[in-house]
């Protein structure tokens, strides 16, 4: 991303995340401006404080003026907590906000998208570049409503006192310019790499935590951290550099008010000694000049804070940018029921031609079959029929009613998809099962007869209250295979999409996992990817493919009969018993 692609970051910050509370800003922008306003009165305090109390000695305005400065600290305890309060709730509902709503729009992206932007580059960005958000709030509105009030009342003090010290004063100032704009630069550039490395380490960490057990059957430990410790390494050059450059501004100022108090004193000194100016005087132009300090410093990190939250703004703004390409038609027709047709349908990714005029018929009420060897094409079909990818050309429809001209969630309602790679959620059996579903007792235990999840449940001692552990990783695969039957059963969706596996089922899971399946398809029209003879020979339909195409057509009988590609498979791996896969997954 170039630095010009996002202009107007609070722009948009203001519109879409602070504009809604901004009565709540109103309020804290009044006790920031009171917060900085009292260092003010703090310092112009030191001239009565000097001049009548200890100079003239006047024991009555002490009370007074003591009073004063006790009222002056109280205000600013009150209304910094008030300020600090109110930023914290606002800049955390926005940053929640944020977040929630870029997790919502990245579920809405292409499928294609997700496949060139891997899972930890876009959770670093939806859980650290967000809080960019905070930074602005801490940093920046802070500066602006305290700071620069807090400077402006000190200012107005050592005006009133003596215009010809302030600029003697602010000698120094012309010094800074060039320098916070080459800091800036190298902010902006030291930031970018730094948030580009913490999203490839993420990606990595997101890599080695779910790929977690081949990395230690393939002894891949050390290797990968090293790649992380690669990173890391850079990464602290990184962050190195980005602070150095946001250190430097305040630096400067440190400087630029030495070289003002050093002016002031040898410009003013000379004044007092001569009688022109008192020492209360004197006294509270140093003491503004000394209060000026802090804020002025903290102003000088507005520039490299703000530069920082920039890109971490843009690249959530990027996001936001990016838009769906698959999306539901403006006026969508309602599903269809009836067989499903491909049509001459041909898809490439990039130059590799995927289908080549794929044309294939699966009856409803039916199961087809789709067997064939791995990479013909067969998960390709499921994509294209739930519209996860489009084709380039061709048509598929359900009874006479495209898919592309369906609104695209009521048309994956019309699928229930069963896998191997059944998708379980780090939460309790019964939610994997509901989804949030509001589903009735008796509906929700003949689902568990029916998807033979009973018959393993019973045996935990929680029940359906048992944790499935990250991704489902507490149960056997024939377990996860049944939950997701289960929740097929309660979707009841009119069509099924089994992708079988080959090998993670032993002999009797696999009949409990089969019984499951022929209850869940019964009098709906299944599409299977086929791996076990058995659902090959029970399919009312087999369909083979091979690069693309449907190749062979028939029952197992009519295929075997032909003594084609069917045949060949079947004569391959039937030597290797009932159980052996038909076609490679
Ligand atoms: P099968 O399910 O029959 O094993 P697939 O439908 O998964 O085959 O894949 C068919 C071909 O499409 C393969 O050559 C695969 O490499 C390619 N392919 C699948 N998805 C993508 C993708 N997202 N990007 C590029 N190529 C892909």
């Amino acid at each position: 991303m170039s630095d010009n692609a996002h202009k107007g970051s609070f722009g948009w910050l203001w519109r879409g995340y602070l504009r809604p509370h901004w009565p709540a800003l109103v309020l804290a922008g009044i006790f920031m401006a009171l917060e900085g306003s009292m260092l003010g009165f703090l310092s112009y305090m030191m001239k009565p404080m000097f001049d009548t109390v200890f100079i003239e000695g006047d024991g009555s305005a002490l009370w007074l003026v003591g009073s004063g400065i006790l009222a002056i600290f109280l205000i600013r305890a009150l209304t910094s907590v008030g300020q600090k309060l109110i930023l914290a709730r606002v800049t955390s509902a926005a940053i929640y906000r944020m977040k929630t709503r870029l997790t919502a729009h990245l579920m809405r992206l292409d499928t294609s998208w997700h496949g060139r932007n891997p899972p930890g580059a876009l959770i670093e960005r939806v859980s650290n570049d967000t809080t960019a958000v905070r930074n602005v709030g801490n940093v920046v509105i802070t500066g602006l409503g305290r700071d620069v009030v807090a400077l402006i009342s000190l200012l107005a003090v050592v005006l009133w006192i003596d215009w010809q010290w302030t600029l003697v004063a602010l000698i120094g100032t012309p010094l800074l310019v060039a320098p916070t704009l080459l800091a800036q630069r190298f902010i902006r550039r030291a930031t970018t790499q730094d948030r580009q490395l913490a999203q490839s380490m993420t990606t990595r960490l997101d890599e080695v935590f779910h790929g977690i057990n081949p990395i230690k059957l393939n002894r891949l430990e050390e290797y990968q951290s090293h790649r992380f410790d690669s990173l890391a390494h850079q990464r602290v050059k990184a962050e190195v550099r980005a602070q150095v450059g946001r250190a430097t501004v305040p630096a400067l100022i440190d400087v630029m008010t030495g070289i003002g108090f050093f002016a002031v004193l040898v410009y003013g000194g000379r004044e007092i000694i001569g009688g022109e100016k008192t020492v209360g005087e004197f006294m509270s132009f140093f003491t503004a000049m000394a209060l000026a300090f802090e804020p002025l410093r903290r102003l000088g990190q507005i520039s490299g804070a703000w530069q920082a939250a920039k890109i971490s703004i843009g690249r959530v703004r990027e996001f936001f940018d990016t838009t769906p390409s698959l999306t539901s038609p403006a006026s969508p027709r309602a599903p269809g029921t009836g067989d499903i047709t491909f049509e001459d349908v041909r898809l490439s990714y990039g130059d590799a031609p995927v289908l080549n005029g794929l044309t294939l018929t699966a009856r409803a009420g039916e199961t087809t079959a789709l067997v064939g060897p791995s990479g013909a094409g067969k998960s390709t079909v499921f994509n294209l029929l739930t519209r996860l990818v489009d084709p380039n050309s061709g048509r598929i429809s359900i009874g006479d009613v495209p898919v592309a001209e369906m609104d695209l969630a009521a048309l994956r309602n019309q699928f229930s998809m069963v896998s191997q790679e059944a998708l379980l959620f780090d939460d309790s059996l019964r939610e994997n099962i509901l989804l949030g579903q509001d589903v009735s007792d008796a509906r929700l235990q003949a689902a568990l007869k029916a998807a033979h999840v009973a018959d393993f449940v019973k045996d935990f001692p929680e029940g359906l209250e048992t944790p499935a552990g990250p991704r489902g990783s507490n149960l056997s695969g024939g377990q996860r295979q049944r939950i997701a039957i289960a929740r097929a059963l309660l979707r009841d969706s009119p069509v099924l999409l089994l992708d079988e596996a080959t090998s993670a089922l032993d002999t009797k899971s696999e009949a409990v996992v089969q019984a499951a399946l022929d209850q869940l398809s019964q009098g709906r029209t299944t599409l299977v990817i086929a791996h076990r003879l058995s659902t090959v020979r029970k399919a009312d339909r087999i369909l083979v493919m091979t690069a693309g195409r449907v190749v062979e057509q028939g029952t197992h009988e009519t295929l075997l009969a032909e003594g084609g590609i069917y045949a060949e498979l079947y004569r391959l791996q039937f030597a290797e018993g009932e159980n052996a896969p038909i076609s490679a997954p």
